[in-house]
């Protein structure tokens, strides 16, 4: 069985996250969507409610699931049985930085494998960081996440 992480903050989950994980679901039997803990990220939401949200968007989708995981990316890969630890590339400073990553991956664990995507163009300006910011200041974020959440976290921000 092909078995794919893709880890990260989704701190919240946004469109970007939403297509490279439908896009992805072509290639493996089955992703897990791994929601980092990291003690010295402040992050703007719980991991509870980050998970919930992302549920929330693949609902209809039973080869997703969602977890936490707060120890290194390989070892959770091991842990979870899976192969592969798929991200996101939006723009070449995502390539330097996932590149260290990737390359220091297989000297820890060189039986799994980093698979690339490439946002598509539209999504490339999208971040998590910045649709907080857009959060924060009160600005419209139904562009920016997906639909299936985008009452509640409007809620959340009383709005
Ligand atoms: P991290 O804290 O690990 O960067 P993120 O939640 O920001 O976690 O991102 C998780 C993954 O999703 C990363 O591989 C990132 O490159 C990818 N990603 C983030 N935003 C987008 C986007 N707009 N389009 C495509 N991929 C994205």
């Amino acid at each position: 069985m092909n078995k794919a992480i893709f880890p990260g903050s989704f701190d919240p989950i946004t469109i970007g996250h939403q297509s490279i994980i439908e896009r992805a679901l072509t290639l493996f039997d089955e992703i897990v969507i791994a929601v980092g803990i990291n003690a010295t990220k402040k992050t703007l939401y719980s991991v509870e409610q980050r998970i919930e949200w992302i549920e929330k968007c693949f609902v209809n989708q039973p080869k997703i699931i969602v977890k936490s995981y707060s120890e290194l990316t390989v070892d959770f890969c091991k842990k979870e049985n899976a192969k592969f630890i798929l991200r996101g590339l939006r723009t070449s400073a995502d390539f330097e930085f996932e590149r260290g990553i990737g390359q220091v991956n297989k000297i820890l664990k060189p039986e799994i494998e980093t698979i690339f995507m490439l946002t598509s163009a539209a999504h490339t300006p999208i971040s998590s960081s910045i649709v907080r910011d857009v959060i924060k200041h009160n600005g419209d974020i139904s562009k920016l996440v997906p639909e299936a959440i985008l009452n509640e976290i409007l809620k959340l921000n009383n709005r």
